[in-house]
């Protein structure tokens, strides 16, 4: 497999936490988990990997969402 995945780590109060990523999914049980959708498999299909903490965790990968909300600023 030749996927080149976004590393996805735990950084607290980081400035670009995947909750204001436009790859970011909420999850619709718990407003601190959701799944992040910037990965493709070889495939292309959406290669979705679950966020534990949506507020502490990042990526390089980090865009902001256009029409995502920004109370984090
Ligand atoms: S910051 Fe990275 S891991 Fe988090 S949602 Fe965005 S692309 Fe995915």
């Amino acid at each position: 497999m030749s996927v080149v995945a976004s590393q996805l780590h735990r950084e607290d109060s980081t400035c670009k936490p995947c909750r204001s990523c436009k790859w970011q999914i909420p999850d619709p049980t718990d407003p601190n988990s959701g799944q992040c959708t910037a990965n493709r498999t070889e495939a292309g299909a959406v290669w979705k990997r679950w966020i534990r903490d949506v507020m502490n965790m990042t990526c390089t990968r980090h865009e902001e969402g256009k029409l995502s909300f920004r109370e984090h600023v």
